[in-house]
């Protein structure tokens, strides 16, 4: 046998298999090969190398085993919310065992008065600590079967467990199978890669994971796995994206004229902050290649994007090329036209405006002028994605607040003109730097990290239900000196009808305390016709509500100086980002402004962090990044649709240098052998071909 063809071997064939556990292994675990099994991971590690004693558990010990008596066994509640709670005794305490599932079974499979060793993650609950789900083992005769330290702990399914495919017996196959490993087992990462990043051999890191003698070596196997998950994961990221560059031309900007200089000389209206004077020249470098730029701008709320897309697009006028800017919603649209039109003042630009609700001849007229040439910037919603938008050339795009667009309607820009036009995606809200290389790794990403100075600190507090007059209080107080107020309601579809109902309440409540005629009050939510809402956040942007009670999809951009308090209920329920970009629509007049985060009254540790977070931090991007160790990739916005979650080993969140050094080696090697067809890559072009089922550049061309 070939050592490349071991782990193709069906899973009948290890000692250990039969018909009926390979079945269950097939339906529960997808296992039907050796290589499913040995890329069947352990989740975890227990240190067995030290029993604990029950009464020096806390909630911050990580998975532990303890030895005791099981002292007795009940199951309590109603049907379908049955517990089933355990009592493990030793000479120092009681420990509680809980388990959720599978109780009928596990019922009869323990034994009552026995000692046993329970494996798992202590927690608190109202200040008792007690263990879920522990793994359960007779304690006598236990020593024997594990002689290991670190024991890998698999995951299985309930089914599986009661066909007694336990992580146990797993444990036992995966030894089985690691102890066949042929020596020469096939590489996957070429030579070069495993010297220069001093990695362990794909064989050596398949054996120790499942069999560590130590923790060292199970860290390097870990290492070498995790950097090899996300070195392929790189490298198709990035060859998709060489292959969209050979086959696409993008305008050539060769130079700046006058339009920029003009601009730059006599109507900036204040000193560009270096962060932008480095983004512009980063985006005219990117011009001026012969390759299509798409680009994602990152900046933090009020960083100044428009500023950049407007001189971005004055160079792309210089060269000749029309411009297009598209913003998510008409209100967000009208203040970036005014923007725009106010900031060019007498230059001889032509900007239009184009949304849903400008028809018949006024429509009419623009789109002819769009069509020959008259028309330079044109400033609109996904209006000016229709199809019978025709612009003469169009050369730059800019796009506002990237989340709202879908990739489908990026891609129908395309169709607008031969050479692509270059594409500028502007996003306020941060995005931690790994989760954008994978994300948006078909992006180059530029980061606005500076505010242009003056900018007066946001006043961020957290209050609790009790003091909610306190805060209507304050509110009024603030009113009273003209200001205007946000309320914001979390609006998350799994809970749509509760939100809905708690957003109907909230507004009941505020019209009780802020009676008109004194007061007027907005709402806005997204279950609302759209011209409704568009009416209703009108009335707040002209001045003639003082509150606006709305849930999350408030205007994003929007700006409204005069509003400078934000009151945001459940915060604990937002994101970070989501928390921060909210806090954004405040602060941006010269006055003091609040954000007030409402919170539950009984929060988790991690949502007290979280909260303790944005009152100290006013930083977008710190903030996203401990939002992402906080809750995990899962919770980040856009993750979901990725296919980034299902990552075997790596975790965005913990493993940002491997991540970072195994998308550079994937750069590097594409420098080198752009389509992998170099004697040296052969092993690793074969493996990423077949299991990434790529298709070479010259085919997709062709
Ligand atoms: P965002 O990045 O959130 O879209 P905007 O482009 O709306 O931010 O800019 C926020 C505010 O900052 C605007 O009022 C704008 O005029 C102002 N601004 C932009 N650049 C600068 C600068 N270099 N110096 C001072 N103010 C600036
Ligand atoms: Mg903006």
């Amino acid at each position: 046998m070939m050592p490349s063809d071991f782990l193709n071997q069906e899973i009948t064939y290890l000692k250990g298999v039969g018909p009926q556990r390979a079945l269950i292994l097939s339906k529960e675990l997808e296992i039907k090969t050796y290589k499913d099994l040995i890329e069947h991971y352990p989740f975890r590690y227990v240190d067995r190398s030290k029993f604990y004693k029950i009464a020096e558990l806390s909630d911050s010990f990580p998975y532990i085993q303890v030895r005791g008596t099981l002292v007795s066994l009940v199951i309590k509640g109603e049907k379908k919310k049955q517990v089933m709670v355990g009592k493990l005794k030793d000479e120092t305490g009681i420990l509680e065992l809980v388990w959720f599932a599978g109780l009928k079974y596990l019922k009869e499979h323990f034994q009552l008065n026995q000692s046993y060793i329970a494996f798992g993650k202590p927690s608190s609950f109202n200040g008792n600590i007690s263990i879920s789900h522990p793994e359960m083992e007779l304690a006598q005769g236990a020593t024997n079967t594990m002689a290991t330290t670190l024991m890998p702990v698999y995951s299985t399914t309930e089914k599986s467990k009661f066909a007694k495919i336990d992580s146990k017996t797993l444990l036992k196959l995966e030894h089985t199978l690691v102890a066949q490993l042929p020596n020469n087992l096939a590489e996957t990462l070429c030579a070069n890669i495993i010297n220069d990043e001093n990695l362990i051999s794909r064989r050596d890191a398949l054996y120790h994971i499942h069999k560590p003698a130590n923790a060292e070596i199970l860290i390097k196997a870990q290492e070498r796995l995790k950097f090899e998950e996300l070195f392929f994961l790189q490298l198709k990221i990035l060859y998709q994206r060489s292959l969209t560059n050979l086959k696409y031309k993008g305008q050539v900007y060769s130079r700046v004229g006058n339009y920029f200089n003009q601009f730059f000389k006599e109507h900036l209206p204040f000193p560009l902050t270096n962060a932008q004077k480095r983004v512009i020249k980063e985006i005219r470098n990117d011009c001026a290649t012969g390759r299509q730029m798409n680009r994602l701008l990152q900046g933090d709320v009020g960083s100044g994007k428009t500023l950049v897309a407007l001189m971005s697009m004055l160079i792309s006028l210089d060269n000749g090329c029309q411009n297009c800017m598209m913003a998510p919603t008409e209100i967000l649209a009208h203040q970036h036209y005014q923007t725009v039109k106010e900031l060019l003042k007498d230059l001889p630009v032509e900007v239009a405006l184009l949304t849903g609700s400008i028809k018949g001849k006024a429509r009419k007229q623009i789109l002819d002028s769009l069509a020959d040439g008259c028309i330079h910037i044109l400033i609109g919603t996904h209006a000016v994605i229709e199809d019978e938008v025709i612009f003469k050339n169009l050369g730059f795009v800019v796009i506002d607040e990237q989340h709202r667009f879908g990739v489908a309607q990026r891609a129908k820009l395309w169709k607008k003109n031969n050479l692509r036009p270059h594409v500028l995606v502007m996003t306020a809200t941060p995005i931690p730097r790994t989760l954008s290389m994978t994300l948006y790794g078909d992006l180059d990403v530029s980061v606005m990290d500076e505010l242009p100075p003056g900018r007066k600190p946001i006043k961020t507090l957290v209050r609790f239900d009790k003091s909610r007059l306190e805060v209507f209080g304050f509110i009024k107080s603030q009113i009273k000196i003209g200001h205007q107020i946000y309320i914001v309601y979390p609006l998350i579809a799994e809970s749509e009808k509760v939100d809905l109902a708690n957003l109907e309440e909230g507004y009941q409540e505020i019209i009780h305390h802020f009676p008109e005629p004194e007061f007027k009050v907005s709402v806005v939510h997204g279950k609302m016709h759209h011209a409704d809402k568009e009416r209703e956040m009108n009335r707040f942007i002209k001045g003639n509500t003082q509150l606006m009670v709305a849930t999350s999809v408030i205007e994003v951009g929007v700006n409204i100086p005069n509003a400078n308090v934000i009151v945001i209920e459940n915060a604990e329920r937002f994101g970070l980002a989501q928390l921060h970009q909210l806090r954004g629509r405040v602060g941006r007049g010269a006055e003091h402004s609040f954000c007030i985060l409402m919170a539950g009254n009984k929060l988790s540790h991690i949502a007290k962090q979280r909260l303790k977070a944005m009152v100290e931090s006013n930083d977008g991007f710190k903030l996203a990044e401990l939002d992402l160790t906080l809750r995990g990739p899962g919770d980040m916005e856009g993750t979901q649709q990725s296919g980034i979650l299902n990552l075997k080993l790596a975790d965005l969140a913990k493993d940002q240098n491997i991540l970072i050094r195994a998308r550079a080696a994937a750069i590097r090697t594409l420098e080198l052998d752009p389509d992998l067809s170099k004697e040296e890559n052969k092993l690793m072009r074969n493996h990423f071909f077949e299991t990434y089922k790529i298709k070479t550049v010259w085919s997709a061309i062709s």
